[in-house]
């Protein structure tokens, strides 16, 4: 049979890989480390450029603005033109450039930052007669300025999506050099390695996917051939020749079956106590998660009390608020070992502890002495759950232009408007609820935080506090704690619940957390990935075709395998950026990428994981379709994957 006789089983493969991946690569891969800083120097160089040079362009024809031509203008065939303006009393031309894109939805100068909440254009005022000069340019010339001036959104989240690579090579190659020197760096951990710079180095070569239609090449950063032959030196070369062979990801798969009763494919690199942490965790998970998430799913329920009592028991609402708070003070390290296991039992369980992480860090970072006593014990505790009350039915990825309002009324605050998305936000004691308390400001200055009381409500009652009601949304994943849109009218909330007492303050508090939440978010990415590993590879033993067991074809081992190599990597990033929180370095950065790549990871492996499955993974019955469910949330909440990748790119950009 043909099928039969295409199937690999070769025996030089195999010692092909056994040769492979015996060989040294860590002794060579530090001679890579510095082409990829370089690489990533000259794109960070380029781009920066590119930028300069917008916005010189800019200045010199003054504001691009941007607005969609359905008014007066309306009759432009082409669906947008620069239109250049003469200035009535300075008869300059050039003077403002405007230019209107019809149908498409892109406002790339808000991309970029450069006129952010300027974009809504006056027409008719801007179109006073004798103002227009008819300089109109048609669909090339726009292409050509638009292909030089505009496409800096993608070039900037490129930058940022090669800056996470080469992060995250930086942090495998660490891993690796660390096992190696505790001789720990075995089989399994040379494959991963391997295989994880074979395919990156390729992919940093050839295009990075920032999503399944989005592809950042090389040259799209203004780097020539030159520049990218820079990074194939030997070492390079021969990484991405032979790092990622079939024969490679082969063999991990075999080891990985060999060792199925390891808890991770490949040592962690942590030490002892955040394996031993890891241990419990999972085991928890396996009798008290596992067993219970589909139906929790399929029944759309929330997660039951008893398993929060556990959780609680347990420290895991607790387990990084210092101990003089009634917490254990533990590293977010050892956050991201429980996040990670608990996700991998039920994304639902691994996000409990999220908003107490957010919560905790609002009232350590922003909280006067009185709220830190009043507060901190309970959220430790777990008696006291939180929820974290921002997004509104127009301001998602633009918190800052919110518009839920709180008004002083004697050392009261009355709250009013909508928000949307809350999870948890029935069963909840406190909101941490953003609001505009400066009625004259539109962006982030006016606003300030809450620690909003309310009374946990029933599955009868679910909103029972005054001022305030609310719906459930209905979703495709993510259940166990629900979502809802919430609206408030005339809710009170005491004057003494005012983060650090000071108003305007609030989004910089938010702000705050998001290192750690953003952390958090990846550590629930790789648990939720590793779901997804674990259901499809035992799948792929038990399911049979063509007289053998799935996970023996070659194409379905790959996908387990490239799943057990991204998780390696993803996990490394998030690590890093654990390890980076803990020793109280600044780590925006590096938690951006951390959830970036997280985010993306989980998906692959929730997708390839159902491919995997076959007709049965679309079928509700089986786990995998919730987790890809589950899955796919991880690119939108915590900042949107385009957010993250914009945030990255600021930073370097600086
Ligand atoms: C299941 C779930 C649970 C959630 N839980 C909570 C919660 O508990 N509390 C809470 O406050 N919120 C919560 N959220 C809201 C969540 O944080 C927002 O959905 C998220 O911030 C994105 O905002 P948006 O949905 O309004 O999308 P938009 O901001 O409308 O964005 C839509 C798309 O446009 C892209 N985009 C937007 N701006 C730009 C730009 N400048 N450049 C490039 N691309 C851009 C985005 O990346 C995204 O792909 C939850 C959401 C979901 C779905």
């Amino acid at each position: 049979m043909f099928f039969r006789d295409c199937q690999p089983e070769d025996t030089h493969l195999r010692q092909f890989a056994d040769h492979l991946h015996r060989d040294q690569f860590v002794l060579q891969v530090p001679l890579m480390r510095e082409r990829l800083d370089l690489l990533l120097g000259i794109a960070t160089e380029l781009l920066a450029d590119h930028l300069k040079l917008v916005i010189k362009t800019r200045r010199a024809i003054g504001d691009i603005r941007i607005s969609f031509a359905h008014r007066r203008n309306e009759p432009y065939p082409g669906g947008f033109r620069i239109a250049f303006l003469r200035e009535p009393h300075h008869g300059i031309v050039h003077h403002q450039t405007l230019i209107f894109l019809r149908q498409a939805k892109v406002l790339w100068t808000q991309d970029f930052s450069l006129a952010h909440r300027d974009t809504a254009v006056d027409l008719p005022e801007v179109f006073s007669e004798g103002d227009l000069v008819d300089q109109l340019l048609d669909l090339t010339e726009f292409a050509r300025f638009f292909q030089r001036f505009g496409p800096g959104l993608h070039l900037a989240h490129g930058l940022a999506w090669l800056a996470t690579y080469v992060e995250a090579l930086r942090q495998m190659q660490a891993w690796a050099e660390a096992l190696e020197e505790e001789g720990k760096f075995g089989e399994i951990e040379q494959l991963i390695h391997q295989i994880a710079f074979g395919e990156y180095l390729w992919q940093i070569y050839g295009g990075i996917p920032m999503s399944q239609g989005e592809i950042l090449r090389p040259q799209d950063l203004g780097l020539s051939q030159e520049d990218q032959r820079l990074m194939m030196d030997d070492a390079v070369m021969r990484l991405t020749q032979e790092g990622n062979t079939e024969a490679a990801r082969m063999r991990l798969v075999a080891a990985m079956r060999e060792r199925n009763a390891d808890i991770t494919y490949g040592a962690s690199g942590l030490d002892d106590e955040l394996e031993m942490i890891r241990e419990q965790f999972r085991r928890y998970a396996k009798e008290k998660v596992e067993p219970f998430a589909h139906e929790w799913h399929l029944k759309d329920e929330l997660i039951p009390m008893e398993v929060i009592g556990e959780l609680a028991e347990m420290g895991v609402f607790g387990l990084t608020i210092p101990e003089e708070h009634g917490g254990f003070g533990f590293s977010k390290t050892s956050m991201v070992v429980v996040s990670e296991e608990l996700s991998r039992g039920y994304i639902g369980v691994g996000s409990l502890g999220t908003r107490s992480e957010i919560a905790a860090e609002l009232i350590l970072c922003g909280g006067t002495e009185e709220q830190k006593a009043k507060w901190l014990p309970g959220l430790a505790s777990g008696e006291i759950l939180p929820t974290a009350v921002f997004t509104e039915p127009n301001t998602g990825s633009d918190l800052g232009s919110l518009r839920t309002r709180a008004v002083r009324d004697g050392d009261d605050w009355v709250v009013t408007g909508n928000k949307t998305w809350i999870t948890h936000a029935a069963r909840t004691h406190v909101m941490t609820l953003l609001a505009r308390t400066e009625p004259d400001t539109s962006d982030y200055r006016g606003l300030s935080m809450f620690l909003a009381e309310k009374t946990p409500g029933t599955d009868d009652a679910p909103f029972p506090s005054e001022g305030m009601t609310g719906g459930e949304i209905e979703v495709l994943g993510y259940r166990g704690m629900k979502e809802y849109e919430l609206a408030f009218d005339g809710f009170r909330v005491k004057g003494e619940n005012l983060l650090g007492g000071e108003t305007g303050k609030g989004f910089k508090q938010l702000m705050q957390t998001f290192e750690s939440a953003r952390i958090q978010t990846a550590a629930r990415a790789i648990g939720v990935a590793q779901s997804a590993l674990d259901v499809s590879l035992q799948y792929a033993e038990d399911r049979k075709q063509f007289g053998k067991s799935l996970v023996e074809f070659p194409r379905v081992a790959s996908k387990l395998a490239m799943m057990a190599v991204e998780i390696m990597v993803a996990r490394q990033l998030t690590y890093f950026s654990a390890r980076e929180k803990d020793a109280d370095r600044r780590c925006d950065l590096e938690a951006g990428m951390a959830k970036l790549l997280g985010a993306r990871v989980a998906w692959a492996a929730a997708d390839n994981g159902l491919q995997i499955h076959g007709g049965n993974g679309f079928a509700m019955e089986y786990a995998i379709s919730r987790i890809l469910c589950d899955a796919r949330i991880l690119n939108i909440f915590e900042g949107a994957a385009e957010i993250q990748a914009q945030v990255i790119a600021r930073r370097l950009l600086g």
